[in-house]
């Protein structure tokens, strides 16, 4: 029998904003253990939160992005459980009126786009984070994370493999930098992941009974995950078990998903509408705002760049990788640069030259401007392709291409005296290869041709000196 894999993500994202979800701490990662909390975040008796406006911003403009509806009433809870990253002993979240419900994303595949839907979306306070002595010993608690801000992204059933779940998570990666709402870091936690994953008989359209697996830190664990546990699975089923709903720990070190409590219902949670916040209240204008602010994302580029600038969907997808590459293109496009000259320019050398570097294109000095310019001098022929390589690596940092090549006599010469002079002067020094030019030798002629433009130090058309040098021969 073949097996047929079925994946829901739950993803939670940090939202990148200066300050906590319901009280002013600043949100820095990295800081001190213990250093960005109050008495809001700690949970302190008669503490009282207020809800950060940009929060409901930010994740409105997510939920806009991904096709949601938006909830204009929406409204957070009281997810009661005690744990010791959590000092209130409650987790203020959204169960009953998230702020986005019913999306979907678009996904490129290798195999074509795929639609992902997404269930819902809402918003919730972070906990903190427990620091386990690596040789067993005692558990240290830092707080500085209780009350980042998140929002929990859910999805439908929909994927069917690893690889659909990892495109699905660098599209909505992109999406998120591009809203410039969360800096999308895995390694630093801003984006994390549980897999909900079951396993049926190919054909079958009941779902099977799932797992869920948290902390996977990475998109090579997502990978191993799914791996790992639908084998599990499909081995638990071929031999006549049955898989029991649990929630697994992913252990990237063991290679390997260990049980870590069978999973609990929502009632567990005790959640009630949460008493010490009012509803929140989104009015049309708010949204007609946000509507109208809302950034062109990576797909909308790259579908533009293909149509209006005949790009290739590679170039494509290569430009609008990060943000402020495709910026970078799209401002030296303005400038009149052509754009497939322009793409092909950075694909090459503006990513040679980052990654030699090791710097993202957001950390780069150079300006569009002096791209722009450099591409003109090339069309306009000041300055041959080779040239303008040299003229780029040395302005990468800082300055003027035209005062480099001044400076450095690199323009090219187009005053066709000067060759001729160049090209008699090779005649003189290499009579025998002129001989053996008119003896039949065709040979002959690149090597006069490369005797010219050395003594033009490069700098001259390797065409019209072709074409002087033929004429010269064929004249007498
Ligand atoms: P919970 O209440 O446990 O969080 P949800 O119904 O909210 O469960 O679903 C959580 C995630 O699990 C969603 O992404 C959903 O698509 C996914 N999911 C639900 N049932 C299955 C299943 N049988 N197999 C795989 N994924 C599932
Ligand atoms: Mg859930
Ligand atoms: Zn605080």
């Amino acid at each position: 029998m073949r097996w047929e894999t079925v994946i829901g993500l739950e993803t939670h994202v940090e939202l990148n904003t200066d300050t906590k979800i319901f009280c002013s701490c600043s949100t820095a990662f990295g800081a001190p253990p213990n250093t960005q909390c109050c008495p809001v975040c700690m949970g302190l008796p008669g503490s009282l939160p207020v809800l950060n406006r940009r929060v409901v911003e930010y994740a409105a403009r997510i939920a806009l992005a991904l096709n949601c509806s938006i909830t204009p009433l929406n409204r957070f809870d009281r997810k009661n459980y005690f744990y010791p990253d959590l000092p209130k002993a409650y987790q203020i979240s959204q169960l009953y009126l998230p702020i986005a419900r019913e999306g979907w994303l678009d996904v490129e595949m290798e195999q074509g786009r795929k639609s992902i839907r997404i269930h819902e979306m809402h918003m919730e306070e972070d906990a903190g984070k427990l620091i386990h002595h690596p040789d067993g010993g005692d558990t240290r608690i830092d707080y500085n994370r209780c009350g980042v801000p998140l929002v929990e992204i859910v999805t439908e059933p929909d994927f069917r493999s690893a690889d659909e779940v990892v495109a699905y998570l660098e599209q909505l990666r992109s999406v998120l930098l591009y809203l410039g709402v969360s800096d999308g870091k895995l390694q630093e936690g801003s984006l994390r992941c549980d897999v909900n994953l079951s396993v049926r008989p190919e054909g079958s359209q009941t779902l099977g009974v799932r797992t869920e697996m948290k902390n996977l830190g990475s998109f090579r664990a997502v990978r191993r995950a799914i791996e790992y546990e639908s084998q599990r699975q499909i081995r638990i089923l071929e031999s006549g078990g049955r898989v029991i709903r649990q929630t697994l720990r992913w252990d990237e070190d063991a290679d390997q998903s260990i049980p870590m409590r069978t999973k609990e219902d929502a009632a567990d949670y005790r959640y009630f509408p949460e008493p010490d916040l009012p509803p929140v209240e989104l009015d049309e204008a708010f949204l007609t705002d946000l509507r109208t602010q809302q950034p062109e994302l990576a797909a909308q580029k790259r579908a533009r760049y293909c149509k209006d600038w005949g790009l290739s969907a590679y170039d494509a997808r290569m430009l609008t990788g990060q943000r402020s590459l495709a910026e970078f293109f799209e401002r030296t496009v303005a400038l009149g640069a052509p754009p497939k000259k322009a793409a092909n320019w950075i694909m090459g050398q503006v990513l040679r030259q980052l990654s030699a570097r090791n710097l993202q294109a957001q950390d780069m000095t150079l300006q569009p401007k002096v791209l722009a310019r450099l591409i003109a001098l090339v069309e306009q022929g000041r300055i041959n392709r080779n040239t303008a390589v040299e003229v780029f690596d040395a302005v990468f940092d800082g300055g003027d291409p035209e005062e480099y090549i001044a400076a450095h006599g690199l323009e090219r010469i187009s005053d066709c005296a000067q060759v001729r002079q160049a090209v008699e002067q090779v005649f003189a020094e290499n009579p025998r290869s002129v001989a053996d030019w008119r003896a039949g030798k065709e040979k002959a002629l690149g090597f006069l041709v490369g005797q010219t433009m050395r003594m033009l130090q490069g700098k001259a058309d390797p065409q019209t000196v072709n074409k002087l040098i033929r004429d010269r021969l064929t004249e007498e």
